[in-house]
């Protein structure tokens, strides 16, 4: 008999580590337990799937049970909670939630995939009916059957889910409006980014209400009717979408005494290894080291959930595998523009100990003569001395996500902006222009430096 693997949660990081640890190890015997009744989706595409971009729930899902147990040799139970982790027997409990059945799984190699919950606000009404969170292929069914009635949604958080979701649900025909009670937009964008994000929102029809905090959620007969702000002002809407983020769901982990870090993410080496020698853990429900400063941080993406579930699944198999940490690079598009950043922001580079330096360019992003381009503009954050880059920023097209991708190579390699500046980047009039905007911004960066 084959050394037994149980995983908790079948979606990116947990199916990541079965099938990559299956693909090594052909003899272990791995199952997987999902509580939802589907594996494999990707919640990334839930905003287009409740806008209706995407019609079927099944689009979104890339591999189904039966795939996983037929093909892949992994016996895989969606509708399965495991309720406990008994480290010390080396059992897990699993609830079959159709049945009600409960039973009992031994594991050799535990994997915790449990991924992250959304944050629940304290305030009152919470508990209205027409309150809604988007995380789970359910959540978005429920929340598309919704918008067929409700027209007039409030969301909560001005994040990059809850801003894809105001241009879905607005381009869906509701009445959307966003409250966010920090002083801006996507926070961790320059200040005069984020304004160019809430002006595209407001030019598409969106209501913005930034630095104001929601005091409660108003209601009647046990259904949502509005929002009231701490300034005592009262918005009408039907339906409410909590959108303020999320926290590890690492409950599981805590239970059974694996150790947590950083928001309570489950503390893990670079093989993705828990505080127990027998347990693995990846995906959201860790804590993870931030590249440039080393620090844990908790930057919960998809990217890194896969990565991570493979890293698991090859170190649990016997490989050397390592996860070496995150610069935290993202991409979101809201209506028009869109939306890119890795790295350090000013404020996260200062609080780090950098001295900062930082320069902001504007540039086509073809050709000047050639038609169809687009107004890209650069932030670049850099330490003063050395010059060496430690975050960017970039809004403006869809080739935001490439110019991003150099910069987010250059930080991993730990380049300079000298050294970006002479880099042989591409030329034709049809996709960039004879000087691109990385060389732009390097070549301003440079005139910052000062060893
Ligand atoms: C709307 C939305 C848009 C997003 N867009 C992007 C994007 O554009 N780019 C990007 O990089 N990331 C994006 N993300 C984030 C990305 O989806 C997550 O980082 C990724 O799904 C994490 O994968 P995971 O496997 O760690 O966790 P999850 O996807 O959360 O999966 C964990 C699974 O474990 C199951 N589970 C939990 N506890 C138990 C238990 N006790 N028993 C059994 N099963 C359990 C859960 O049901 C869940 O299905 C988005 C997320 C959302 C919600």
């Amino acid at each position: 008999m084959g050394e037994k693997v149980v995983v908790i949660g079948g979606t990116a990081a947990g199916l990541s580590a079965a099938s990559k640890a299956k693909r090594v190890r052909p003899d272990l015997e791995i199952e997987v337990y999902e509580r939802t009744g589907f594996i494999s989706y990707g919640a990334c595409g839930l905003p287009y799937f409740v806008g209706g971009m995407i019609e079927d729930p099944n689009e979104l899902v890339s591999l189904f049970p039966e795939e996983m147990s037929q093909k892949r040799g992994i016996p895989t139970y969606t509708r399965h909670e495991v309720t406990a982790i008994d480290r010390e027997n080396k059992v897990v409990s699993v609830t079959d939630l159709e049945s009600g059945r409960q039973f009992q799984r031994p594991y050799d190699k535990l994997v915790i995939a449990t991924g992250a919950s959304p944050i629940r606000l304290p305030l009152p009404g919470m508990d209205l009916e027409g309150v809604y969170y988007l995380r789970t292929v359910e959540d978005g069914i429920y929340l598309k059957d919704a918008i067929t009635q409700k027209k007039h949604i409030a969301i909560l958080g001005g994040g990059f889910i809850g801003l894809e979701m105001a241009e879905e649900l607005t381009q869906a025909g509701v009445e959307v409006h966003v409250f966010e009670q920090l002083p801006r937009l996507l926070p961790f964008l320059e200040e005069s980014f984020s304004a160019v994000v809430a002006q595209t929102l407001a030019e598409n029809g969106v209501h913005l209400h930034i630095g104001t905090e929601v005091s409660r959620i108003l209601g009647s007969d046990g259904v949502v009717t509005g929002i009231e702000t701490a300034q005592r002002e009262q918005i009408p809407v039907d339906g409410v979408l909590a959108s303020v983020g999320v926290r590890p769901a690492s409950q599981l982990a805590a239970a059974c005494g694996l150790k947590l870090g950083f928001k309570g993410g489950i503390v893990v080496d670079e093989h993705q290894r828990t505080s127990d020698p027998s347990i693995w853990a990846c995906g959201d429900c860790v804590e993870m080291k931030h590249l440039i400063t080393g620090e844990a941080v908790y930057v919960p993406l998809g990217t890194t959930a896969n990565k991570q579930g493979r890293v698991a699944g090859g170190s649990l198999a016997g490989e050397e595998a390592s996860f070496p940490g995150v610069l935290g690079s993202m991409v979101t598009k809201v209506f028009q523009l869109y939306i890119a950043a890795t790295g350090l922001s000013q404020e996260q580079a200062r609080a780090a100990g950098y001295q900062v330096a930082s320069t902001i360019i504007r540039k086509r992003d073809r050709a000047s003569y050639y038609p169809g381009g687009t107004d890209t503009q650069i932030c670049l954050v850099v330490d003063q001395s050395s010059g060496r880059l430690l975050g960017a920023q970039v809004i403006g097209g869809s080739t935001v996500a490439g110019r991003v991708n150099v910069f987010a190579t250059a930080i991993t390699a730990g380049m300079t902006v000298a050294q970006i500046n002479e880099l042989d980047l591409v030329y034709a009039p049809p996709v960039a222009p004879v000087y691109d905007p990385i060389l732009i911004a390097a070549s301003q960066a440079i005139k910052l430096v000062h060893p």
